[in-house]
């Protein structure tokens, strides 16, 4: 469920601060400390899964926890109609530093296509 090792699980279970955008029963949200666009909110479960990789059958309410719950921020921060992007790096080739699934909420800003 948690690992102990793991630096999303402590910030998830308050060990260490995080500004905190939402927290309920199954997902919390927060600031990323090093902000690539106005807004950049991680979206995390707080169930230890460490990538979209390890995801399984049972985990995929959770998933839909994550992305909805990017999306209810997006929408409370008025991030549309101009739009946002959501991402999950999975794998060190796509940038992944921290092996906690998080769904990257980035948005007040365009966005090129292809990414980089
Ligand atoms: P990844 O590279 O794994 O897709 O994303 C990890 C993200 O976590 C990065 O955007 C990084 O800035 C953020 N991050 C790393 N350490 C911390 C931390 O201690 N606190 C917060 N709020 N964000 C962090
Ligand atoms: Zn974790």
């Amino acid at each position: 469920m948690s690992d102990p090792n793991c630096l999303f699980c402590k910030i998830a279970g308050g060990a260490i601060p995080a500004k905190i955008v939402h927290q309920d029963e199954h997902v919390v949200a927060f600031e990323d400390i090093n902000p690539q666009a106005p807004t950049h909110v991680l979206v995390i479960p707080r169930a230890h899964v460490a990538s979209l990789d390890a995801l399984a059958d049972g985990d995929h309410e959770m998933a839909g926890r994550v992305m909805h719950r990017a999306a209810e921020i997006a929408r409370a921060r008025g991030l549309m109609p101009d739009g946002y992007r959501v991402v999950f790096n999975c794998g060190p080739g796509a940038g992944q530093t921290v092996y906690h699934i998080h769904a990257h909420l980035l948005g007040g800003r365009g966005f090129g296509w292809p990414p980089g």
